[in-house]
């Protein structure tokens, strides 16, 4: 149980990428989801440490959010850019959060992941509308650990 494939198939992976591609048709922040079994770390401080070597601070508004999961350790956390954390209030995730902990709850991770995606990218649209000079600036791929 080392791999993500372990967790997810490749059509739930397709389906998560898929996700990430709607949401950020809303919004001009970008979103990534970063996979690995587990830390020991506290999540959002793992989160945080992924955030940075995906570089994911590179983004023309620093509206870089990572959602990341630690499967076997059954943490996640969503990290999101400076830019962010400047305008909205903070318990701003706490929504996106909840969705997905109902699904993670029921081993469900892919969904949990679908519906916090759609959820971020709807939350986000507010603060980061999308306009027609948007740039993928960051891959959609999935980041496995
Ligand atoms: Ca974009
Ligand atoms: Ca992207």
């Amino acid at each position: 149980m080392s791999k993500v494939e372990d967790f997810l198939s490749k059509e739930e992976e397709l389906e998560i990428i898929e996700a990430i591609r709607v949401a950020e048709k809303s919004t001009s922040g970008e979103i990534r989801v970063h996979i690995e079994k587990e830390t020991s770390l506290d999540s959002i401080d793992r989160a945080t440490e992924v955030f940075n070597t995906l570089k994911m601070h590179e983004t023309k508004d620093s509206n870089g959010v990572l959602l990341y999961v630690a499967v076997k350790s059954k943490k996640f956390a969503i990290c999101g850019d400076k830019g962010i954390n400047e305008v909205v209030p903070h318990d701003f995730w706490e929504t996106t959060k909840n969705t997905m902990e109902n699904h993670f709850k029921n081993n469900n991770f892919k969904q949990g992941l679908v519906d916090g995606i759609l959820k971020a990218g709807q939350q986000l649209k507010k603060y980061f509308p999308f306009d027609d000079n948007d740039m993928d600036e960051l891959s959609n791929e999935i980041s496995k650990g």
